[in-house]
């Protein structure tokens, strides 16, 4: 009895451990899911539903959102989903990233001004790590790309 045991807490453990983003998958989205009432498109890439430690995450292709994404105000998922988007056009680096989607939400009418103290107030109260600047220099980062052209 005490063999069965372990041995199921190991393949619990395995699972865990093997899991990728796609076998946490809760929901195929699409290509052009519906996002805080907007349809919007990044490229093709297909979005999920899925169980992945972030709030959202970039592959080639694929977006991954985890399920209280869906709770955020919409610029919050507006701005995270574009910033997903970004990964799949200039990369890994966070502030290109950062700095695409704020451009793009600018240019699209998505955020009023009014809506990027609220993407940095809301999102960036972590103490940054090897990704992520802090949150005031990532804001000021932010501001700036929000107000530069084009
Ligand atoms: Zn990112």
């Amino acid at each position: 009895m005490r063999y069965l045991i372990a041995r199921f807490s190991l393949a619990v453990l395995l699972v865990g451990v093997g899991a990728s983003a796609n076998s946490q998958v809760l929901k195929n989205l699409g290509a052009a899911p519906i996002i805080a009432g907007v349809q919007l498109q990044c490229e093709g890439a297909n979005s999920y539903v899925a169980h992945i430690s972030d709030i959202a995450l970039g592959r080639p292709g694929k977006m991954y959102f985890r399920p209280d994404y869906f709770s955020l105000p919409p610029y919050m998922q507006w701005f995270i989903y574009a910033h997903e988007c970004a990964h799949q056009l200039v990369g890994s680096s966070e502030a290109a990233a950062d700095c695409w989607a704020m451009k793009l939400g600018r240019n699209q009418g998505f955020f009023p001004l009014q809506a990027v103290q609220q993407i940095c107030s809301y999102t960036f109260s972590s103490p940054g790590d090897w990704t992520h600047f802090p949150s005031p220099i990532r804001c000021q980062q932010m501001k700036l790309c929000y107000s530069s052209m084009p």
